[in-house]
């Protein structure tokens, strides 16, 4: 079986895929509040684009593939795209991101069409707050969706929640205990300085250590392995039935353990989620490219791989691509995260 590793060990087989950047929500940290002007009808990958590109990733050696956005939900048909997906050898775990507003109305048929799991964001229990976070989003409709997915089979159902001080950090608790009777994976997201808003500060960030100690006070958290985890750590309450996670972008460099590649809903392949660097799929594509050069161009992606991001300002830039053609750009300018795919 065919594996991908990158310049400094790392196995890469994880594909991260944005199918939009539209969103039915407008969280303050991800996005401003009139939103992000969308990208052109055209300019967005088609699901027959999409699914070329799988199915090569897949014979390199890639295993798992997410489907995200923006909000992966508002795209139309996206049952079919699943199903194409689904049914693409080699690919092992096919799952999901999403706010959850639609979910209730598609959990059934989207695990019908072999969907595997999916991640629901949800920055707060509290439906007033939620509101506010999202901006109009209603906690209500959420959780049904989340009883929708468990209805449906899409398990272990995996709860994001973004910590902020001063607008969430009284409910880490609350998340950390839906663990104890739910076998929920509540994961603790260290927010980032990305995008297009103005809203991360020093001020309002938590670092996982101090998160950590806030849900140490109902109990010691036990290391859990968790199969293929990926970049996010894995702990347990003391006879809890969920596991509790913390993604620590900024901290605890996840980079060493990155094992995934980016496609942007505009055909863009991401080596790093902070990456400055972008190689455009969608040019080879709609200019007759063969299977072999979309490969060549996946593998370059893994090729320039950087060893670690450079948020905190100690990593190195990327890595020189070895490939003068107009297909690789770099930019400075920042990406919003509805656009690269969280
Ligand atoms: N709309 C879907 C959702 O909200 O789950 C999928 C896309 S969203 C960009 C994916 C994840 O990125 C969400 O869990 C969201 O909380 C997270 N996210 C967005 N902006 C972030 C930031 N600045 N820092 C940390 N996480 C962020
Ligand atoms: Fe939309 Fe997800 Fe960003 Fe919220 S976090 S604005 S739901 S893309």
């Amino acid at each position: 079986m065919n594996s991908l590793k990158d310049s400094f060990s790392r196995v890469i087989d994880y594909l991260r895929i944005s199918i939009t950047d539209k969103c039915n929500l407008r969280c303050i940290y991800c996005m401003p509040s009139e939103g992000v002007a969308p990208a052109e009808h055209t300019d967005i990958l088609s699901y027959e684009e999409i699914i070329r590109v799988a199915t090569i990733a897949a014979g390199l050696g890639v295993r798992k593939i997410r489907l995200t956005g923006g909000e992966p939900l508002v795209r139309k048909n996206l049952v079919f795209l699943v199903s194409e997906l689904k049914k693409i050898s080699g690919i092992e775990d096919l799952s999901l991101t999403t706010n959850g507003l639609l979910l209730a109305h598609h959990a059934a048929s989207l695990a019908h069409a072999g969907l595997d799991r999916v991640n629901v964001s949800i920055d707060s229990l509290r439906p007033e707050r939620f509101r506010e976070i999202t901006r109009g989003g209603d906690l209500d409709v959420v959780l049904k969706g989340l009883q929708a997915a468990e209805q449906a089979g899409l398990l272990p159902i995996k709860v994001n929640m973004v910590p902020v001080r001063g607008m969430n950090e009284d409910e880490i608790l609350d998340f950390a205990r839906i663990t104890i009777d739910s076998d929920h994976q509540v994961r603790f997201i260290e927010c980032m300085p990305t995008g297009s808003v103005n809203f991360w500060s020093p001020q309002k960030y938590m670092t996982t250590d101090e998160i950590k100690k806030i849900i140490e006070t109902l109990g010691p958290l036990s290391p859990v392995r968790v199969r293929k985890n990926g970049p996010s750590k894995y702990y347990r309450l003391k006879g809890a039935k969920g596991v509790i996670g913390f993604i620590s972008a900024l901290t605890h460099h996840f980079c060493k353990d990155c094992n995934r590649l980016r496609l942007t809903s505009d055909g863009k392949l991401r080596p790093c989620l902070f990456s400055e660097t972008e190689i455009d799929l969608r040019s080879a594509l709609r200019s007759g490219a063969s299977d072999e050069e979309i490969a060549r161009l996946l593998r370059l992606s893994i090729e320039v791989k950087p060893k670690e991001h450079q948020l905190n300002g100690k990593g190195p830039v990327d890595a020189i691509v070895p490939d003068h053609s107009s297909l690789v750009t770099h930019h400075s300018k920042k990406r919003p995260m509805s656009r690269i795919g969280g």
